[in-house]
């Protein structure tokens, strides 16, 4: 039975033409729902490039306010837009890009009671926040709810990227140290806008290729230092020790 539409099958295909994806992967991306937390410098391309791939729902979590030195790297906004909700924003956009796809955003912070109230029937979180308190969150959530997830960080030129099948794979934790307080503020860090654009791509890239059961970041960690240009995989295993054991 075929499921795509033939406007679909337009829309989508130069990736259908990829002997990776076909129109069998296709149907499989336009099957899946995935939660972004954030929808900043990462969150921009990761939502913009998921959504022109043809995914089936894509629920935005975010309580920021659009400011002039948010466009410097959230590519998904317009100066037009500063002092408005970024979710509002960023549905505006997405929805204009591909109406196909069904956009949910929620003006709200970031804590587990808000994480988990939109957790349900999700195949993917991933982590588009610009903290480590929010990235150590999405991996407890994804790890005692059994979701898969993607989590960036990045910082000036380099960045860093990761894939958890939970139970299964190295999760966050097993890889780095929960800080004591994750409560301190470090300030604004320095970020060219690039940095976050990669790295927020790479993400997109990730949730697509685990759809597809194409090579990914399980068990790897993806580090980029994009001044000198290198992208280096460290193997890693998952920690007897960590909660994800357990
Ligand atoms: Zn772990």
């Amino acid at each position: 039975m075929k499921i795509l539409t033939e406007s679909q099958r337009k829309r989508y295909s130069r990736q259908i033409l990829s002997p990776s994806i076909g129109e069998e992967g296709q149907e499989k991306l336009s099957k899946i729902r995935v939660l972004q937390i954030g929808a900043g410098g990462l969150g921009s391309p990761f939502a913009l490039y998921l959504v022109a791939a043809g995914i089936k729902e894509l629920t935005i979590l975010d309580n920021d306010t659009l400011s002039l030195s948010n466009l410097q790297r959230q590519i998904l906004y317009k100066e037009s837009q500063i002092g408005i909700e970024k979710v509002l924003a960023a549905k505006e956009s997405l929805a204009t890009l591909n109406s196909e796809v069904e956009i949910n955003t929620y003006n709200e912070y970031v804590d587990e009671n808000s994480v988990v109230k939109y957790i349900e029937n999700k195949d993917f979180i991933v982590d588009c926040s610009d903290n480590f308190k929010t990235k150590f969150l999405v991996n407890e959530v994804a790890v005692n709810y059994g979701i898969k997830a993607v989590i960036a960080g990045i910082k000036d030129f380099f960045g860093q990227i990761i894939t958890i099948d939970p139970k299964k794979t190295a999760c966050y934790e097993c890889v780095f140290n929960k800080p004591g307080s994750l409560n301190s503020s470090e300030g604004p860090l320095p970020v060219i806008g690039v940095t976050p654009g990669i790295l927020g791509t790479l993400e997109a890239l990730e949730v697509i290729k685990t759809t597809l059961n194409l090579p990914n970041l399980e068990n790897k960690l993806l580090v980029v230092n994009l001044l000198n240009l290198s992208f280096d995989t460290i193997d890693l295993v998952r920690s007897e020790k960590c909660f994800c054991s357990k």
